[in-house]
């Protein structure tokens, strides 16, 4: 099978920052080939401005949009305000994309849970995690939308939204920062995996955050060693698919650095989860079921 990945230039920007995120995007695509991943590279369909809306403030998007106000990384950049469309339509694309073929699909996008209602911060400006489910929600005659939160810190952004909007019936959020963060808590971490898995089995979509900063080594992490974090992948995927779950996936935080201050720990953690991902691929089983 090839894994629809979405991603284009526009997604990328130059930021100043301790994190990698805004840049991140071409540096995995350009991995994942090098490294002959039957991927298929798409290109998103950027989100709208009312897509924006329908899960933030307007006077929050515009100002943004507009570089009136700060975005995720507290400056007011027009080359990020441009990428923003980008990153949360590619965010969009892929789940449209997992939910009609009855699949999975990656998004090369990052910078969301932080992002709330009307604020940005933790390198999050707009949450394209909320901005998916909202437009499943509106415009697709989607019932209702999961997202399991596996990057390492606690998504207040998504509850932020998800509480101002009233959608806990319908988006169904777990962020594992949480619950867990202790070496200790490896364990009992992927030990309860496959069952919160199954628990977001009534959505009609599964939206993955495949946080890298669970990493043992990672600076703003610390949890999961490398076996550990790609047990989590690949429980994440084969529980998915072993119930007809479509998933799409994207990247979120991973700071770790190699000697010459490159992000090839970063990428690695990537490039697993994308294996994981082809690994248990589950196209067309829900049609099949
Ligand atoms: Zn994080």
């Amino acid at each position: 099978m090839t894994l629809p990945v979405f991603f284009c230039p526009e997604m990328v920007a130059r930021v100043d920052s301790f994190s990698p995120s805004a840049e991140k995007p071409a540096r995995v695509a350009a991995d994942w080939l090098a490294l002959g991943l039957p991927v298929r590279i798409t290109r998103p369909t950027p989100a709208t401005v009312a897509a924006f809306e329908r899960a933030h403030a307007s006077s929050y998007v515009r100002g943004v949009l507009d570089c009136r106000l700060p975005n995720g990384f507290g400056t007011r950049s027009a080359e990020v305000a441009a990428s923003l469309p980008w990153t949360s339509g590619a965010m969009l694309s892929a789940a449209r994309n997992a939910l009609s073929a009855g699949g999975f699909a990656a998004a090369l996008c990052s910078g969301f849970h932080h992002a709330g209602w009307d604020r940005g911060g933790g390198f999050c400006t707009f949450n394209g995690l909320m901005v998916t489910a909202c437009a499943l929600l509106a415009d697709d005659g989607v019932e209702n939308v999961a997202i399991l939160d596996c990057d390492m810190h606690y998504g207040d952004g998504t509850e932020d939204i998800i509480r101002r909007l009233g959608l806990a019936d319908r988006v169904h959020h777990v962020t594992i920062g949480a619950r867990y963060g202790d070496r200790a808590d490896a364990r009992a971490f992927l030990g309860e995996l496959p069952t919160l898995v199954r628990s977001l089995g009534g959505a009609r979509v599964l939206l993955y955050q495949a946080g890298a900063d669970p990493h043992v080594r990672d600076p703003l992490g610390g949890f999961l060693d490398d076996d550990e974090l790609r047990e989590r992948d690949e429980t994440v995927f084969r529980t998915a698919r072993s119930i007809g779950l479509p998933v799409a996936w994207n990247l979120a935080g991973g700071y770790q650095r190699d000697e010459r201050g490159g992000i090839d720990p970063v990428l690695a953690i990537h490039a697993a989860t994308a294996a994981a991902c082809l690994s248990f691929d589950g196209r067309h089983e829900r049609t099949r079921a």
